[in-house]
């Protein structure tokens, strides 16, 4: 681990954390997201960290491995761990990584990345990983106005020499931005001689949904949705439609791991470790202080603040069942901080094409299909491991 960078500490203490009376861990699943640093190779046009200027702020990690281990035997201790590395790029500190994964070895382990560096990671670490998220934008013409030239190809490349290594799965993470994006391009992402077993998208949350964008999106989420129904002897491996078609099948397992709150894990088990050690539950919201929930340099943790509250529209809307308030980020800007502006141009364009998603997911008559499945095909369903390394819902 780097040398410790020395950064105040913002706000005492709070009284609430400092005797722990309650576990501010909801369940005994933790996800520990430690940013090995705030520094990226690239430079993606949309990316969350830059707003608040976070990205690039913080390059080296300031508390140590034995600090580390303080706060999990402290707060973790009797909880089954698993940690993403995250960033910036993660892979740009490998050290960190090196050392948590030698230091925890019980612990499980995934990977956040843009994938350029994947190819210089050594074989052991690949072995370790139960799944790795990599962030594309669909195909190679969205992904390389967003990323640069030639990153489309050097991602599925690198993917390509490593696939044989890496111990679990692969996940393509698209943040659906571009309204151009088609049917097409994410298809191909889970096509047979694709070296992704997954993909998972979500919507952006910036001001991407005006004019037609929102009829453009609904016409290729059809086409996913169609395409979703169309066998019953293998899985078309697109998580958020996997996860809302389980979520309507059986609405008790959208909440048993999330003790009924988001299943972006934010409200419950989610912890963002930035490089000097604060902690956040909301990787978009690390500039927020109020946020702030907890410190592993500090040694204290307390709930998270990020909860759902009644100024949120979720209790009476017809997707609460399934969806279970998706983005707590989006839904805190536009109806608690009441930014009205945020609310009109991204939470509720969001929400409307999830309702959409569900009516149409509705029209294929899920229950009669899933009674079709084969055995492998419905366990997928209800049991794919990535949905504890997602936020589920897009
Ligand atoms: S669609 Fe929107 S309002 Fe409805 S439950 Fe989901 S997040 Fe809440
Ligand atoms: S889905 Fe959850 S983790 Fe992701 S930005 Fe929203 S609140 Fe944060």
């Amino acid at each position: 681990m780097n040398t410790p960078l020395h950064t105040p500490t913002r706000n005492p203490q709070p009284a609430a954390a400092a005797d722990h009376p309650v576990d501010p861990i909801v369940g005994n699943r933790v996800e520990l997201q430690l940013l090995t640093t705030l520094k990226c190779n690239l430079k993606c046009s949309y990316c969350s960290l830059g707003v608040g200027e976070v990205l690039g702020s913080q390059t080296q990690i300031g508390y140590s491995l034995d600090d580390l281990q303080a706060f999990t035997d402290k707060y973790l201790g009797n909880k089954e761990v698993y940690v993403t590395f995250y960033g910036g790029e993660p892979t740009l500190n490998r050290p960190m990584m090196v050392e948590v994964m030698q230091r925890f070895p019980h612990w499980r382990f995934q990977l956040q990345t843009n994938a350029t560096l994947l190819d210089d990671l050594p074989p052991w670490m690949l072995a370790k990983l139960s799944n790795v998220l990599v962030s594309i934008d669909g195909g190679e013409v969205i992904t390389d106005g967003y990323r640069g030239r030639g990153i489309y190809r050097q991602v599925l490349k690198n993917l390509r020499q490593v696939r044989e290594q890496i111990g679990g799965s692969v996940t393509a993470r698209v943040t659906w931005g571009n309204p151009d994006t088609g049917f097409e391009e994410l298809d191909a992402l889970v096509a047979d001689d694709s070296p992704f077993d997954y993909l998972y998208w979500q919507f952006v949350a910036d001001t991407m949904y005006g004019s037609d964008s929102i009829t453009r999106r609904q016409a290729v989420l059809k086409q996913l949705i169609e395409r979703f129904f169309a066998h019953t002897d293998r899985l078309y491996p697109v998580i958020p439609l996997m996860g809302i078609v389980r979520n309507k099948l059986m609405p008790g397992r959208a909440r048993e791991l999330y003790a009924g709150r988001t299943q972006c894990r934010v409200s419950t088990h989610l912890l963002n470790v930035m490089p000097n050690g604060e902690i956040y539950p909301c990787p978009d919201m690390m500039y927020v202080p109020s946020m702030r929930m907890g410190s592993v340099k500090g040694n204290w943790l307390a709930p998270s603040p990020l909860q759902q509250t009644p100024a949120m529209p979720c209790q009476g809307c017809e997707a609460y069942d399934w969806c279970r308030g998706n983005c707590m980020k989006n839904l805190y800007l536009g109806y608690v901080k009441n930014d009205l502006r945020y609310r009109a141009n991204v939470t509720d364009p969001i929400c409307e094409l999830l309702r959409f998603m569900g009516r149409e997911i509705d029209r294929h008559d899920p229950k009669a299909w899933f009674g079709r499945l084969s055995l492998p095909v419905r366990r997928q369903i209800t049991d794919c491991e990535v949905y504890e390394y997602v936020e589920v819902m897009p």
